[in-house]
């Protein structure tokens, strides 16, 4: 039985955004709707590299520990585009986090209620910034 194995959007399956080590999902209306538009307004496919995770597997892979990919609010994303067109593209739909990752070429988006902009390469911290600083950024 392929449980969440089916349409959302004209893009996107909800299997997409399961949980990688459980197949739960949960995953925000709002969320999923939008990451469609981000996909025609970039006009490229995009991979869900993360979607939902469960608290264990966010453990696991040392996520943020109070992620909203566990609240089922966020989504890294990976496309063909480079990273800045898919950060201003989200920008423009109103997304509020958004966090680059240039060393694993994708970007973290998500719905918070305030906004939040960053840049993190592997093994270092997270360095916070304005949205242009952003897009300047390496
Ligand atoms: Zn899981």
């Amino acid at each position: 039985m392929a449980v969440n194995d089916f349409q959302i959007t004209e893009h996107f399956n909800l299997k997409e955004f399961q949980c990688k080590c459980c197949e739960q999902v949960k995953i925000g209306h709002d969320l999923v709707f939008v990451i469609e538009d981000l996909r025609k307004k970039i006009g490229l496919p995009i991979t869900v590299v993360s979607g939902y995770r469960c608290p264990q597997y966010n453990t696991i892979i040392e996520g943020a520990k109070d992620s909203y990919h566990i609240q089922g609010r966020a989504c890294d994303v990976y496309s063909t585009a480079d990273l800045n067109t898919i950060c201003k593209a989200a920008n423009e739909l109103g997304l509020t986090g958004i966090g680059k990752y240039p060393d694993e070429n994708f970007v973290h988006i998500d719905n918070r209620d305030q906004e939040c902009y960053w840049v993190k390469h592997k093994n270092k911290p997270y360095k916070y910034m304005s949205f242009e600083q952003l897009l300047k950024s390496k």
